[in-house]
């Protein structure tokens, strides 16, 4: 009979690691708390408008990456038209300096002479580093390792070991032009720089730069839905509104769980879940692995968010997607503990689906760790959190009026979500939007899958990841689909 896998979480992590096991005959059921899939990669609707909270990037969105062929094996992107941007952002400062990050190294190399003509030296070193991770693959696949790939895996090394150890914030330290290092500086938002490493933006960049780092059509969550339709292809079943209590543990084994008072046997656990709920509360904190028990006590995470949708009655065309400017008047939210200099905004300008004829789609990230606020702001004082979001949104609509004009009566949806929305609809850690950043402790560290003492379990996700993303959830998930099949002695096949 075909060993019984629960996954507790359908995000991209739970989806992917229960579509590689229901192709390998598992009997794959995965436990849902909310009624969609996806998690964060997620999507929601708004009177003709669809609003999308996830992909920015889908690294491997193209032929010719290893992650490819991993996104093709869960069916995520056959059929799907991907936009790889020639401008990945366009960012200005508040003494009106611009700087776009095109996505031609040739291109960005110019930019930044402009910018920073003094600054040649470090800006070849950057480029350099973006054509050699632009030619450089992840072997996401067994199958897709090859002696020339380990051999450019080899080559690069030396720019992992450079970029990798250095945080971003001594990275932007290095440029004399003030409009480079305050952009290198502001890059990740509230208060990361020196601890981020530097490294993504290599990835970012480099992927970008050989077209396979672009935004699918349609966005986040038809992504998602793409995985979970070959997830029940292969036999899996998804149970939604399904919100998983306690992992059930009988002589050192995981063996079940505990949903809506029920209790579910099976032959592995694995959750795919928020990490500190998994430990803390599923696990009663009975069982833990001392590199998580750090990671809780001392690594930073990404932030959460205060996350603005506006549905707006006109079109942008020949615009970039994504800006970051100086805001004429900066927010101060929180009590005072936040301060908002900078407007981020996505136009979903290049993608028809997700506004009615003639409009446009747009969402506006405001970066925060101060997730109690908005949990305490709602619990105590619901009118008072209802008044601070139409104040942050009426602030974003009027910074937006002064940067592209004919913004603010084009305006005819507003929708915001904040830190207690995120919690709520996927129980994330402190609101964290991906998990642990990823800065040099965390990405030096791998962090383990199983835990000591508890047999049958595999803690996998985010939270397992360190630096978060899709990725990952796709490697991972076949890598771990691949270890249980070895334990059943079972040819990992692909369907
Ligand atoms: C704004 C934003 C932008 C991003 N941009 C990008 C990008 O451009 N490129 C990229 O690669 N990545 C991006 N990411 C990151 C990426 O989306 C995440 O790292 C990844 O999707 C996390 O997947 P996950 O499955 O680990 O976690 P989640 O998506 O959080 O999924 C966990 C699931 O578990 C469920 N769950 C929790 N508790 C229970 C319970 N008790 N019982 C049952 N179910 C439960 C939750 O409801 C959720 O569905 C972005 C994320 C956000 C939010």
């Amino acid at each position: 009979m075909a060993k019984k896998v629960l996954i507790i979480g359908g995000g991209a992590y739970g989806l992917a690691a229960g579509t590689y096991l229901a192709m390998n005959g598992f009997d794959t059921e995965i436990y849902e708390m909310h009624n969609l899939p996806g998690g964060v990669c997620t999507c929601w609707s708004r009177k003709g408008y669809t609003f999308d909270f996830c992909i920015h990037w889908l690294m491997g969105s193209s032929p010719g990456k290893s992650l490819y062929n991993v996104w093709t094996e869960l069916g995520a992107v056959q059929g799907r038209k991907m936009i790889e941007s020639d401008i990945y952002l366009k960012w200005e400062n508040r003494e009106g300096d611009t700087y776009t990050i095109y996505t031609d190294p040739e291109k960005l190399r110019q930019e930044m002479y402009r910018l920073g003509p003094d600054d040649k030296r470090i800006i070849n070193q950057f480029i350099k580093g973006i054509i050699a991770f632009s030619k450089f693959d992840i072997p996401a696949r067994k199958e897709d390792e090859s002696f020339g790939l380990m051999f450019k895996m080899m080559g690069i090394m030396p720019k992992f070991i450079k970029w990798g150890g250095m945080a971003i914030g001594k990275f932007a330290n290095k440029f004399k032009s003030p409009v480079l290092r305050q952009f290198f500086n502001d890059i990740y938002g509230v208060g990361a720089m020196e601890e981020t490493s530097s490294l993504g933006i290599f990835f970012m960049l480099g992927f970008m730069a050989a077209k396979s780092n672009g935004y699918p059509v349609g966005g986040s969550l038809k992504f998602a839905q793409a995985i979970e339709a070959t997830f029940r292809k292969n036999g899996g079943k998804v149970f939604y509104n399904h919100k998983v209590d306690r992992i059930i543990v009988e002589d050192g084994r995981a063996v079940g769980i505990i949903v809506n008072g029920k209790e579910i046997r099976g032959d592995y656990v694995i959750s795919a879940a928020d990490g500190y709920t998994t430990l803390n509360k599923m696990l009663e904190g009975k069982y833990s692995h001392p590199k998580y028990d750090t990671a809780f006590r001392e690594w930073k995470t990404f932030p959460s968010l205060v996350y603005v949708s506006l549905g707006l009655a006109r079109k942008f065309e020949n615009m970039p997607s994504s800006f970051s400017f100086a805001a004429k008047n900066p927010l101060v939210t929180e009590d005072g503990k936040l301060t908002v200099s900078q407007v981020f905004i996505r136009l979903f300008n290049t993608d028809d689906s997700m506004a009615p004829a003639g409009k446009t789609a747009s969402t506006a990230m405001i970066s925060t760790f101060g997730y109690e606020y908005w949990v305490n702001l709602k619990k105590n004082d619901k009118s008072k959190y209802e008044a601070e979001k139409k104040r942050i949104a009426d602030w974003i609509i009027d910074e937006c009026e002064r940067y592209f004009g004919d913004f603010k009566s084009k305006v005819e949806v507003v929708d915001v979500a904040t830190p207690d929305t995120i919690i709520r609809y996927t129980g994330n850690w402190h609101g964290s939007y991906e998990g642990w950043l990823p800065t040099r402790k965390s990405m030096m560290t791998n962090l383990p899958s199983k835990l000591p003492g508890l047999e049958n379990f595999y803690i996998f996700g985010q939270w397992s990841s360190p630096g978060g993303g899709l990725p990952p959830a796709g490697m991972g998930g076949r890598k771990l689909a691949q270890e249980i099949c070895k334990r059943e002695k079972i040819r990992f096949t692909v369907k």
